[in-house]
């Protein structure tokens, strides 16, 4: 009890993140830049911070390696021994450390969750991430390390609150380990055939209520993370409120409901060490906001590169994307040749599904000289997107928090969003009389809609110098993670005395 006294006043936490991406190591999206800054900048602030993270082909690539533990053991998943090993790398600029959780039969792999060869997930997504959250409260323990803070994210290493309260619910060594879930998109729900409930391993009177681990008839991971977790948050207040809708919810909102009392809204930061055209080493040109006409050389070695083009006076609007239905693209596609019918050009970055790729190389062909589509995951050239674009587009279904507008904003490069999640949290429509805004919003996820909000945007960029000063505005805000640490520091200790959620299988069942 002592020690929650302690945590719960200022002392330094022990602080053990589970995920399946962390930047540079392995990133597909937003999740891998949040864990190395949040991770880092913890440890800055005096926690003992261990970030679990399996070794991925893409860690053997970046060629760092930490120290190798001497020990070894075995995790059993259904009846299959699973090796595992692990190495401790330590980030020496913050003092965090990374754990890489070795087994190459299970993640040494061309990418992280799916096949390249089929484009679907990998079928033993179940094991990976069973054994992921196993992993890491075994190295844990057997390096004597304990946990005050099990901070766990989305599906992948959700099950770490599980684990806590049931096959360690009597060890002492975890008795004041206290978990935390953040959920960076519900839609993700780690959905497995019934039969994988077995590889869980957990014995049946845990899963006495089936409702907790299944959802239609399938074993739901998020479900049962949310209902074990002591606390659970989402990366911003809108997608908090949201994800508790049918229209958002992805089917989990009657359970994220049953945990309405222990939820919270907590907006992710920016990490201006990396995201700064001041200092940005992947872009033409450096500048900033007294040097904003430095940013056009930025535009005409983008143009340049990616083979448009040299226009200065033609609008440059930019995307960088997962290809997925979560972020709009259908309604851009319907709108395209309305937008590229004017002095408009467009770079897209993205990876993901066929039908999208394939919806943009057509926009391709349509407009050679104005449209370019990129496919493939490319780090530098989505800086220099962001540094060579006048406008970028998010035109999300939903969107957890999203980082690409916050980047924007940064770098002058005006959002045009769609008022959902994070955007709606962080777009403010410009309003040219009053001086105020930083973007451009629009309320429906209709085309229609979208067509209008690009229209006001194209009008005010003909007028310069509104446009300098909308610009301006948003490169002066600061979304840093110096304010967003401090939020998870708050977070950590309010679970740390949180009361067992009893709510656990009562909410769930309500489900
Ligand atoms: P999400 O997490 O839903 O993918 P975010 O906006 O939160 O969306 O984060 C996306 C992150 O991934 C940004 O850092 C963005 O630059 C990066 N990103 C997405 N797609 C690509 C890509 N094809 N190439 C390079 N970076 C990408």
């Amino acid at each position: 009890m002592a020690r929650i006294e302690e945590i719960a006043g200022k002392g330094s936490m022990n602080i053990l993140i589970t995920t399946s991406e962390m930047a540079p190591f392995a990133k597909t999206g937003g999740l891998g830049d949040v864990i190395a800054a949040l991770g880092g900048r913890l440890a800055l602030a005096g926690h003992d911070v261990k970030v679990f993270l399996p070794k991925y082909s893409s860690v053997y690539q970046t060629g760092v390696s930490g120290e190798a533990s001497q020990e070894s053991c075995v995790i059993s998943i259904n009846g299959a021994d699973y090796p595992l090993r692990w190495e401790v790398y330590q980030d020496k600029k913050s003092g965090l450390d990374v754990v890489f959780v070795i087994n190459d039969d299970l993640y040494h792999r061309p990418d992280i969750y799916t096949d390249r060869e089929t484009g679907l997930d990998y079928p033993d997504n179940d094991v990976r991430f069973i054994f992921l959250s196993q992993a890491a409260l075994a190295i844990a323990k057997r390096m004597k390390w304990k946990p005050d803070i099990v901070h766990a994210n989305d599906w992948q290493t959700g099950l770490i609150s599980v684990y806590l309260k049931t096959l360690y619910g009597e060890d002492p060594f975890f008795k004041w380990t206290r978990s935390l879930l953040t959920i960076h998109n519900v839609a993700y729900q780690g959905v497995f055939k019934k039969e994988s409930l077995l590889k869980l391993g957990l014995s049946s009177e845990y899963m006495l209520d089936p409702k907790v681990f299944t959802h239609r008839g399938k074993l739901n991971v998020l479900k049962a993370s949310i209902a074990y977790a002591d606390k659970i948050n989402t990366v911003s207040e809108r997608y908090a409120s949201e994800m508790q809708t049918v229209e958002y919810g992805y089917g989990l909102q009657r359970a994220m409901r049953a945990r309405n009392a222990d939820l919270i809204g907590t907006l992710n930061g920016v990490d201006y060490s990396i995201w700064d055209p001041a200092t940005d080493k992947n872009i033409a040109q450096t500048y900033d906001s007294a040097h904003l006409s430095l940013k056009a050389k930025n535009k005409s070695a983008l143009q340049r590169q990616v083979g448009l083009p040299v226009r200065n006076k033609h609008a440059l609007l930019g995307m960088v994307t997962r290809l997925a239905e979560q972020k709009g693209i259908e309604l851009f596609e319907e709108i395209a040749d309305d937008v590229l019918g004017l002095d408009v050009q467009m770079v897209v970055l993205g990876d993901g599904d066929k039908k999208y790729v394939e919806a943009l190389q057509a926009i391709q062909e349509r407009h050679p000289k104005k449209f370019r589509v990129v496919i493939g995951f490319d780090d530098q050239l989505a800086h220099q997107i962001e540094a060579g674009c006048d406008m970028f587009l998010m035109p999300s279904l939903y969107e957890p928090c999203g980082l690409n507008q916050m980047y924007s904003l940064r770098y002058g490069t005006v959002p045009i969003v769609r008022e959902t999640g994070g955007l709606a949290d962080t777009i403010i429509e410009c309003d040219k009389e009053r001086d105020t805004g930083n973007g451009f919003v629009f309320k429906n996820f209709s085309s229609d809609e979208l067509l209008e909000a690009f229209c006001r945007a194209h009008d005010l960029f003909m007028d310069k110098k509104s446009w300098k000063k909308l610009q301006k505005r948003g490169m002066a805000e600061d979304f840093s993670w110096n304010t967003a640490v401090g939020r998870y520091e708050k977070l950590y200790r309010d679970t740390m005395i949180a009361k067992e959620p009893q709510v656990v299988f009562e909410g769930a069942t309500a489900v």
